[in-house]
């Protein structure tokens, strides 16, 4: 079997935890959206195989992988299927639920584990850890049903934001609550899935376990995405500066302009947060500056995210060929910024009057086009993004503006 060859030619071997595998290794992902595929596409660059599971054949990962399972990402059955053929499995999303992480790794090592997926998948667990290890964070409250409500409320204030636990992405699963709203009728509105039956979740019926926040003033939101392989050695990408709409990500540019101390401050957060999880592999921790320059912790996304796509391209190992590195036990690579650099994503909206004018990103020697492969644009769809490769990320940042005008479809 592919597995026992792998751990005989792999070299040292010390317990399975540790264990380390080379090029050639085949590499399992649960979920196949395009953070599975550019990992895919830097995996196989180095000689890895690829399996993924996923309920469409048509997923982006699928288009550049070597094998294909089909299956919800709740299904044991088929991710026991997908484990039978890889060396080491991981994750494209952190919505697996960890007692299908569990059991699979009883085949296969799961890397990063299930102990951190469950801290990290339910938004209440998420962020008592976080309280438990000193991170400053917003106002939170749990909210099990509506008559937890009204105390929640007087607790963080208003505005507030309710999520619910589980299973939220996008700004999906999140209501603000204004400060005449009813937040009763939120609730029950609120679905962690809008796309249930296309990313092979069950539907959910309402009135879902929620945490609620307070509003958060912020003058900036920054990311910290750094890698931590199996050793406990961490490479440290520069920090991004995020700009979200309708709540998902618009642009990203880094290294952001940020003092040497803000820099310090939030990489430490960062490295605590991956250090106290035992992560291994990418860890992302967004975070919220205020006026007066504290930092305070939003959440934990233990993968590659969306912040760190423009280090592929704009550094010497992108966050996707770092996270093979670490998964796989290979040395980090070095994570420098050879460029500064503009991240902007391409939202299906940019579709609504047919295929977008390409040729305005691709005229521009600095531009870099990624796009996904998903053949349903649907609004508010991460459809692809455009990395722009500018030392002044400030005029990066309005070339961004320029081409996603340029790119709208006019009526
Ligand atoms: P996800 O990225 O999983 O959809 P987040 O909790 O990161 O969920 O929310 C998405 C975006 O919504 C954040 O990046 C931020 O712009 C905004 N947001 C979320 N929570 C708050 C908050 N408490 N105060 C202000 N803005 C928030
Ligand atoms: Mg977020």
């Amino acid at each position: 079997m592919t597995r026992d060859r792998t751990h005989r030619d792999s070299g040292y071997i010390r317990d399975r935890a540790k264990t380390v595998f080379g090029v050639g290794s085949t590499i399992g992902i649960l979920g196949g959206g395009q953070l599975g595929r550019m990992m895919a596409i830097e995996a196989r660059k180095m000689g890895y195989r690829i399996v993924v599971l996923d309920p469409s054949s048509r997923c982006p990962t699928a288009q550049v992988s070597d094998g294909f399972v089909v299956g919800a990402l709740d299904d044991v059955a088929a991710a026991t299927h997908l484990a039978r053929q890889v060396d080491v499995i991981t994750l494209d999303t952190e919505h697996v639920p960890a007692e299908v992480l569990e059991e699979i790794a009883k085949i296969a090592p799961v890397r990063p584990g299930a102990d951190v997926l469950r801290t990290i998948q339910d938004r209440l667990v998420q962020k008592q850890f976080l309280d438990r290890i000193g991170m400053p964070q917003a106002n939170w409250a749990q909210v099990d049903g509506p008559s937890d409500l009204e105390a929640a409320l007087a607790k963080v204030g208003r505005p507030a934001i309710l999520k619910v636990r589980r299973a939220g992405y996008d700004g999906k699963g999140q209501a603000r609550i204004e400060p005449d709203g009813d937040a009763s009728i939120s609730l029950a509105r609120l679905r962690p899935k809008a796309a249930a039956s296309t990313d092979g979740f069950t539907p959910t019926t309402g009135n879902e376990p929620c945490v609620i926040e307070e509003v958060v003033s912020f003058t900036r939101e920054i990311s910290v995405v750094l890698a931590r392989s199996l050793e406990g050695q961490t490479a440290i990408y520069p920090i991004a500066e995020n700009v979200h709409r309708r709540h998902i990500l618009h642009t990203t540019r880094a290294p952001a302009p940020v003092t040497p101390d803000l820099a310090a401050r939030a990489t430490e957060i960062a490295c605590k947060v991956a250090e106290a999880l035992g992560h291994v592999g990418v860890i992302a921790v967004e975070m919220f500056e205020l006026a007066d320059g504290r930092l305070l912790v939003n959440e934990i996304a233990p993968r590659t995210h969306n912040s760190g796509h423009y280090t592929f391209g704009a550094c010497s190992t992108s966050q996707f060929e770092q996270h093979v590195r670490a998964i796989c036990g290979l040395p980090l690579g070095d994570p420098r910024a050879l460029s500064g650099a503009v991240m902007v994503n391409l939202i299906g909206d940019l579709w609504a009057a047919g295929p977008p004018a390409w040729e305005h990103v691709l005229a521009r020697p600095e531009a870099r086009l990624h796009l996904y492969g998903k053949d349903a644009p649907a609004p508010g769809r991460k459809m692809g993004h455009v990395v722009l490769l500018d030392d002044d990320t400030e005029r990066g940042l309005v070339t961004a503006e320029a081409l996603i005008g340029a790119l709208t479809p006019r009526s």
